[in-house]
């Protein structure tokens, strides 16, 4: 006799709609829409709400994801989106764009029998019902203890500090050294992925609770973060890393050899698209290669591709290992984007005016596993070839860039220029400045840098409280 109230595995997981690749491939607009309502609930139903669920140690930021998950399930949007935010500032940019299928959802119970909740799809969800609810409720903030920080760099982890910090009491001056908020949120992921509308309704809400902003800062320039201890109690530094990484190989200083911090920030930021109406030239190119297989890459090739080029990743390993979030490189694959494995490229060579017009590359193998266990990939030899380019983007990496670290004595950083804190903490070397996000961890992911925010606004208010 089955059990009465034994639940019916449900092992469909929902698809989320999205615009079909021959629409998406020449626009910016947002290619995921997001669940309907029904299929919203359809899928909390399926979730099995375990005593001990898993889902939630996946989560850097420890999100109650069964009791939101059940607030869908239940229709109470409201409760649902609250129980988010008691430890998500950022839950539309976190659905969009956090890598759940290597956190909250690769420890679903259900992922080995068919189907892991799409915890993501769900948390986007309601952030994006919650938005067209209309107006915001502003929470109250306590009385100002008096106590003053300035938090240097907008992106994740600067944004993170600043909500937690003003919800304390505390004054709280946020620095970016760019003419807009959000760091790669907006200078980097593209309109297509992650709107810039929701960057800016979170920011704007940080700026109601009562958080300064004061752009085009440069901290190191402008002023050093000496200077701002002067006047602030503690100074949190969140600046990101955005000093690009490129091959050293012949010819990259040719025109049309950009980092993809470049193209990124002049297609996004700077609205490069819409030239005309924006002052951003674009040179219109016919073929780009792109270096690298990581998030970066799949969006400067998606945005390439919108453009009207004909683009070519070239990835140096096979498709297994690709870095990029599955979604995304399935997204690229779908657009039309031609993937080049296990192909290095060696030199750029030049059409004799200065621009690039060809890429050398190298066919590779995988060898034996190197230190880190994984197999390395090396060249076979006799192996090269021409490419056709007239513009290659370098999405290999990058590190924090060394101003602050310059400017700033006494500071202790470690390989690549990260600053080194106290992982608990965020404290760094020198007393009353603390960091986190990428530039201490190197690049990495949105949901660690607001991770990092977190425990370091912990560390200044305990701090602050012992004045
Ligand atoms: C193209 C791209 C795609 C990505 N895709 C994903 C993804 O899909 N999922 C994911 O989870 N992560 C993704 N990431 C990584 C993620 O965006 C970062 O890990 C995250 O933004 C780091 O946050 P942060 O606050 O530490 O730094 P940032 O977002 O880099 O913000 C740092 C801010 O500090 C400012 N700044 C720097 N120096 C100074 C200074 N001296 N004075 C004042 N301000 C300064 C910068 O202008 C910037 O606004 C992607 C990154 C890129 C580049």
């Amino acid at each position: 006799m089955p059990e009465p109230n034994k639940k019916k595995l449900d092992l469909h997981r929902r698809e989320m709609p999205k615009r079909s690749p021959e629409v998406r491939r020449r626009n910016f607009n947002e290619v995921a829409l997001g669940y309907p309502v029904e299929t919203a609930v359809e899928e909390a139903l399926r979730c099995l709400n375990c005593p001990k669920p898993s889902c939630i140690s996946g989560c850097p930021v420890e999100i109650d994801i069964p009791r939101f998950i059940q607030c869908i399930a239940a229709k109470d949007f409201a409760a649902g989106i609250r129980v988010i935010k008691e430890k998500n500032c950022l839950p539309a940019v976190c659905g969009r764009v956090c890598p759940q299928e290597e956190q909250c959802e690769a420890a679903c119970l259900l992922k080995k029998r068919g189907g892991q909740i799409a915890i993501g799809r769900l948390e986007r969800f309601l952030a994006d019902w919650e938005a067209a609810q209309g107006e915001r409720e502003i929470p109250p903030v306590p009385s100002p203890t008096g106590r003053k920080v300035a938090v240097v760099g907008g992106g994740p982890a600067g944004l993170t500090v600043a909500g937690d910090l003003i919800r304390l009491g505390h004054a709280v001056t946020i620095f970016e050294a760019l003419h807009k908020m959000g760091g790669v949120l907006v200078y980097g992921i593209p309109e297509f992925r992650l709107p810039k509308a929701i960057v800016h309704r979170e920011v704007d809400y940080l700026r109601r609770l009562g958080v300064h902003i004061v752009t085009d800062f440069v901290v190191g320039k402008t002023r050093t973060v000496d200077s701002l201890l002067e006047e602030y109690d503690a100074v949190f530094i969140g600046s990101g890393a955005g000093l690009p990484w490129f091959m050293k190989i012949p010819g990259e200083n040719l025109n049309g050899v950009y980092s993809a911090n470049e193209y990124l920030t002049r297609m996004n930021l700077m609205k490069g698209f819409l030239f005309p109406k924006f002052r951003t030239p674009i040179k219109e190119h016919k073929r780009v290669g792109v270096i690298g297989g990581g998030n970066v890459a799949m969006d400067c090739a998606r945005t390439a591709l919108r453009l009207g080029a004909e683009v070519r990743i070239v990835y140096r390993r096979p498709r297994e290992e690709l870095p990029a979030r599955a979604e995304e490189i399935e997204n690229a694959e779908e657009e039309g984007v031609i993937f080049d494995f296990l192909t290095l490229p060696v030199r750029y060579l030049g059409d004799g005016n200065g621009w690039v017009n060809e890429m050398e590359c190298l066919r590779m193998k995988l060898g034996e596993p190197d230190a880190s266990g994984r197999r390395r990939p090396i060249p076979i030899e006799g192996s090269e070839y021409r490419l056709p380019v007239d513009a290659v983007v370098c999405a290999i990496g990058n590190s924090p860039n060394p101003l602050i670290a310059a400017t700033t004595p006494g500071l202790e950083v470690g390989k690549n220029g990260n600053i080194v804190v106290d992982e608990e903490t965020g404290k760094t070397s020198r007393e009353r400045v603390w960091a986190g996000g990428d530039v201490v961890t190197g690049a990495a992911t949105v949901i660690l840098a607001m991770g990092a925010g977190r425990k370091a606004a912990r560390s200044i208010h305990e701090y602050l409280c012992s004045l």
